[in-house]
């Protein structure tokens, strides 16, 4: 159980900034995780009435607000239409609708959840995470940064010709992956993101021409990916269904 003394719904960052700064303050999302610990703030700080529940689209890129939950992946169609749908097919494996009605994309992204479904999608696209004090930062770089008390504002995804796919295992429909993966190809390079190893999702960019040969390209890419073992599979199993899953992205995307 998690307990506050104070709820607090500030109507801008700069607010929720003071306060997150100057008490034992914990920011909430959708509260769906963090309901799940057991853990005393002082205070409760609301985001949902700080205006972050926007979806726009201009000519280079896509602006996802904070707030913004996971059921509007299926809803909005900027978002359901981008990549042939390629984020909405990932979301819409993720718990129910209902649950996914809650959970937001601040709530997703800024703990940097190692089994996220949606880090490993949006880090095969040029994503970039948006923090009020810390500011603009790659999501691959964001999650190489220890950043403590800081508030996810939005998430940006440049708009960019890409071939994509995303491959993941359950071993039941509402657990945590086992593994997913997600690759995209641009004209002369290829993306690809493993996540729920179980650590944090990686990336690796290589040139094209280095997938001439798939299945040796890809033998070469397990050597470098670090896989554990955990209460859902064994090391082991993770790198053999890593290499299947792979490789049938790849040919997805590049043949
Ligand atoms: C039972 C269960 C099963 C799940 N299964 C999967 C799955 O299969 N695949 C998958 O990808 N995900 C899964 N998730 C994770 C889910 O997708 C969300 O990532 C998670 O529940 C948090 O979402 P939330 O918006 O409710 O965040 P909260 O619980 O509200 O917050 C989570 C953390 O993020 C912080 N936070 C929230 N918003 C911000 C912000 N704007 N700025 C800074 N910090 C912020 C909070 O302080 C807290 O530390 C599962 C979650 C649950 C509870």
């Amino acid at each position: 159980m998690i307990y506050f003394k104070e709820y607090l719904k500030p109507k801008n960052l700069q607010e929720a900034y003071e306060v997150l700064t100057s008490k034992n303050a914990k920011i909430i999302g959708g509260a769906t995780f963090l309901k799940l610990s057991n853990q005393s703030f002082e205070t409760a700080i609301d985001l949902i009435d700080a205006k972050l529940d926007f979806i726009r689209e201009s000519e280079n890129e896509i602006e996802i607000g904070a707030m913004v939950t996971l059921s509007e992946f299926e809803d909005n169609t900027i978002i359901s239409n981008l990549y042939n749908g390629f984020l909405k097919n990932i979301t819409e494996n993720i718990l129910s609708f209902q649950m996914r009605n809650l959970i937001t994309v601040g709530g997703t992204i800024f703990p940097k959840f190692g089994f996220s479904d949606l880090i490993t999608g949006l880090l095969v696209l040029e994503t970039e995470v948006h923090l009020y004090k810390n500011g603009k930062i790659r999501l691959e770089d964001f999650l190489n940064t220890k950043i403590q008390k800081d508030i996810l504002e939005k998430i940006t995804i440049k708009k960019k010709p890409l071939a994509v796919s995303f491959k993941n295992i359950k071993n039941s429909e509402y657990d945590f992956s086992i593994i997913n993966i997600a690759v995209s190809k641009s004209e002369n390079e290829v993306k690809i993101a493993v996540g729920a190893r179980p650590a944090m999702a990686v990336l690796i960019t290589k040139d094209l021409n280095f997938f001439e040969d798939i299945d040796k390209a890809v033998e070469s890419l397990l050597n470098k990916i670090k896989f554990s073992d955990d209460l859902r599979a064994s090391k082991i199993y993770r790198q053999k269904v890593c290499k299947a899953l792979l490789k049938r992205a790849l040919r997805e995307v590049i043949q």
